[in-house]
């Protein structure tokens, strides 16, 4: 059966004639392809006929780092210069162009790292990178600012940094693991952190950001699988951009994780000549859901140095969400996400559904095209829930962080950036009329919480700056 052959067969896939002496038992080595990994022209003209750009930024210097693992590399075609596999692992001159916007730290993580290699931006879960390197570099990574040096990475110091700190933070119940590769880590090192994590009450699940399992899929061995089977709840999201990535040999190492029970799926980022187009998106959803990985998130690429050349229009990505939505299996679309520059985290981008509303009406078009009504309710009491309500554990929450939520919870009224009370007091001193602020705070009538004494969520409404 055609359809299966991936899932069932030890199949493999061709070995570039370079490569035909090498044993099987070396070629399926993890520890023999990271030795063996090409990062020259030399290297890579044994395999690819490199093009005149592709020498340009293998020969450049103060580029990204460039490492190639021999299996992933005998996917690349030797004669294709848009080559998907290619584009994303063999750099071109152009990375060094500079554009619009670019940064260094796009997302500000480093800004709001309480401490080295921790990145806590959401009130319940954090990013814990544990290593600088992984299996193979991607072009366009997001992280290159302290990716792929082989000089640095953190210590066990910074380790027990991050733990400290996790441990004296009860709001995290989910734990993030990056990097780098986490699966790059030594395997003492990497089991360290997951009993240690899970030796923390409040963590209550533990997730694998990695690569490896495409650069490297030899890694994932049943050794490998059995220790990480110790420590679930454990997710993985593994990042696959096209569907020439899911080969035999990752076909397998998915389903040996499938098959330990972690749930997994797939980070890709919408790249300019690698994916960008709606019957490539979903050619990789449906392999990846054949493979038991639930697409996840389909990033816009971000504003990091070198990236350049693959950034798209938002516009692409919502004209790649219109064409699966509703053409295909609803687990897999994955949702598309710009993680807004500054460090304001993801933020879902889509198509619009909602034509119009009136009281009692929300018209909705599909993806056809084809227009409805939804008659609302006449009769909705939403307190109705509220004492089984009082009987859910609320969570670890931090202060600050309700957000537009805390709006509809009726926690606050508005969100103000920072220095809006004092811009809007244009420089003048209080008078008579706005000395009194309880003016513009609401009376408490019929309020779910009438003891809004504030009208802004960041920050009190300074009633009393009126020294004057
Ligand atoms: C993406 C990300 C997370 C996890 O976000 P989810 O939407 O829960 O997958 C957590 N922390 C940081 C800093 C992130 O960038």
């Amino acid at each position: 059966m055609a359809l299966f052959e991936h899932v069932q067969e030890p199949a493999v896939s061709p070995r570039p004639e370079v490569w035909a002496h090498v044993s099987d038992e070396d070629w399926n080595s993890w520890r023999w392809q990271l030795a063996n990994r090409l990062n020259s022209v030399d290297d890579l003209a044994r395999i690819i006929n490199l093009t005149p750009e592709e020498i340009e930024g293998l020969q450049a210097q103060d580029m990204f780092r460039v490492d190639i693992t021999p299996y992933f590399a005998s996917l690349l075609d030797p004669n294709d210069p848009y080559c998907p596999i290619r584009r994303q692992v063999l750099p071109l001159g152009r990375e060094k162009q500079a554009f619009t916007g670019m940064m260094e730290d796009s997302l500000a993580e480093d800004q709001h790292s309480p401490v080295p290699g921790l990145v806590h931006r959401y009130p319940d879960r954090v990013l814990m990178l544990l290593t600088t390197q992984c299996a193979s570099y991607c072009r366009y990574c997001t992280r290159s600012r302290i990716v792929g040096d082989p000089g640095v990475t953190f210590s066990k110091a910074e380790f027990e940094q991050q733990l400290d700190y996790l441990r004296q933070t009860p709001q995290v119940r989910d734990v993030l693991l990056s990097g780098g590769d986490p699966l790059a880590v030594a395997p003492r090192i990497l089991e360290y952190i997951l009993s240690s994590l899970r030796a923390i009450d409040h963590i209550e699940i533990i997730r694998i950001g990695s690569r490896v399992p495409v650069f490297l899929p030899q890694r994932v061995t049943p050794e490998l699988v059995e220790m990480l089977r110790q420590y679930h709840p454990l997710w993985m999201n593994v990042h696959i951009n096209h569907a020439k990535e899911i080969t035999p040999e990752l076909s397998q190492a998915l389903a040996r994780l499938a098959d330990a029970g972690l749930p997994l799926g797939n980070q890709s980022v919408l790249l300019a000549g690698v994916n960008d187009s709606v019957d490539i998106q979903t050619e990789l959803s449906h392999k990846l859901v054949r493979n038991r990985v639930r697409p996840y998130y389909l990033y816009q690429c971000d504003l990091v140095e070198g990236s350049g050349h693959f950034r798209t229009t938002i516009a692409k990505g919502i004209e790649i969400i219109e064409g699966m939505r509703g053409h295909t299996s609803g687990y897999a679309i994955p949702t598309y996400v710009v993680d807004a520059p500054g460090g304001g985290g993801k933020v879902p981008v889509g198509p619009q559904y909602i034509i119009s509303q009136a009281p009692g009406k929300v018209v909705l078009r599909n993806y056809e095209g084809f227009i409805s009504t939804y008659i609302e309710p006449d009769d909705y009491d939403p307190h109705m829930i509220e004492h089984l309500d009082r009987q859910v554990s609320k969570p670890r929450e931090e202060p600050g962080q309700r957000g537009v939520s805390g709006l509809l919870r009726g926690e606050a009224l508005t969100i103000k950036p920072a220095g809006f009370d004092d811009a809007h007091r244009r420089r003048t001193e209080k008078h008579r009329l706005n000395l009194d602020t309880a003016k513009w705070q609401p009376h408490g009538i019929g309020l779910v919480n009438p003891s809004i004494t504030d009208t802004g969520m960041y920050g009190k409404v300074d009633a009393n700056v009126s020294e004057a």
